[in-house]
């Protein structure tokens, strides 16, 4: 797996940086920004800011000396964030997927280095997964969303209907013309499962671009991280645990430099009859998934995290493990609830804390 580091891309990073710069200067004036230069002989101090960005709370933690300093690269992050919206977001008619879902059948289109990084990204987690993650589960999701309105379950013809319009192997990428190419005119794709962590990725380098080093940046629940904290050993990550044990005894992490995303049904699922359906769909099935739990991934990057934690709910333990230990860098923690009862599993690189909480706790 190849980190961000050398594949992708960061259009309108330095750009924005600049212009950050630039702004610094003309709007605080030379001695301000003199005094500024001195301030940074100061301690760097630990600064939040969040916005809802992406349907969700998006918030960037960073250490800078003073709250100039610290909010003009926070803000140049939330812009890249906003623009990332633009091009990936399901949710807004006239993004570049949504548009590109309407007009890329049979025909390849010209995508943005954004959009193409992405789309290549997914395909690559959808052949590692075997078709667990598959962003062309764009008509699944439109019905369980209705699922989710009405509380009542898509009908079995709906299901196969949109199934049949649910193959990633339908995506034709072309990296020499940076095309994408849709087989079907009924597909329609979805990138709710990994465009958040790749936004994280972003963000994270628009700060480095503008010398902020330690950073924590959350899109809810995909957290990317920069150095440590000056001084400390890293950032603090409490894993989500939805079972009685984690309410009671949380593992906590202490982390820097890599990415680790969390998926599960807890906040989105609807119950019908007594059961509870999950917004991650089966796409062998077309069903929202029905065990409880979830799937914690750290991996080098954002959206490799993202990617695997919702493959990895998908998936059978097992073959869930197996995925992660075949990917350099990454780590799993997988809770799952079958037949009522809790069971927690962990990849071999995943840190050892959390195994033994639970040895000691369960
Ligand atoms: P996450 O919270 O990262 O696990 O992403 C969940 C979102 O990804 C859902 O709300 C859908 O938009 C989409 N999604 C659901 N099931 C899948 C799947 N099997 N593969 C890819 N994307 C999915
Ligand atoms: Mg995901």
């Amino acid at each position: 797996m190849t980190s961000r580091e050398t594949n992708s891309p960061s259009p309108l990073r330095r750009g924005a940086c600049l212009r950050w710069l630039l702004a610094l200067v003309l709007s605080l004036g030379l001695t301000s920004t003199v005094r500024n230069l001195l301030a940074r002989e100061q301690p760097p101090k630990p600064f939040e800011f969040s916005l809802t960005r992406m349907g969700t709370f998006f918030r960037i933690t960073l250490y800078a000396a003073n709250q100039t300093e610290a909010s003009k690269p926070a803000m140049a992050a939330f812009e890249r964030v906003e623009q990332l919206e633009d091009l990936l977001s399901a949710h807004r008619q006239d993004s570049e997927v949504v548009r590109l879902s309407r007009a890329a059948v049979l025909v390849p289109r010209p995508v943005s280095q954004d959009l193409f990084y992405v789309l290549d990204k997914s395909l690559q987690i959808s052949r590692l997964s075997g078709g667990a993650f598959d962003v062309t589960i764009g008509p699944l999701v439109d019905l369980w969303r209705e699922a989710r309105r009405t509380k009542r379950l898509p009908r079995t013809t709906e299901i196969a209907k949109a199934k049949a319009a649910v193959d990633y192997r339908n995506i034709e990428l072309d990296s020499q013309g940076r095309t994408v190419l849709l087989r079907r005119k009924d597909m329609k794709l979805d990138l709710g499962a990994i465009a958040k962590g790749y936004a994280a990725d972003q963000a994270l380098d628009l700060l480095k671009s503008c010398g902020i080093q330690s950073a924590l940046i959350d899109a809810g629940g995909d957290i990317t991280l920069g150095a440590a904290p000056p001084g400390k050993a890293g950032w603090k990550i409490a894993i989500d645990d939805p079972s009685p044990q984690g309410k009671e005894a949380p593992c906590t992490l202490v982390l820097h430099d890599v990415a680790i995303a969390t998926s599960g049904d807890a906040r989105q699922a609807v119950e019908v009859n007594g059961l509870r359906y999950s917004h991650i769909i089966d796409p062998a099935n077309g069903m929202g998934l029905q065990d409880s739990g979830s799937a914690t991934v750290i991996a080098p990057d954002g959206i490799t995290a993202d990617a695997l934690a919702t493959a990895l709910s998908v998936l059978p333990v097992p073959e869930g493990l197996r995925l992660v230990e075949s990917i350099e860098g990454a780590a799993a923690y997988i809770v799952r609830r079958t037949g009522g009862e809790w069971r927690h599993f962990s990849s071999r690189r995943f840190p050892q804390e959390c195994n033994d909480i639970r040895k000691r706790g369960n």
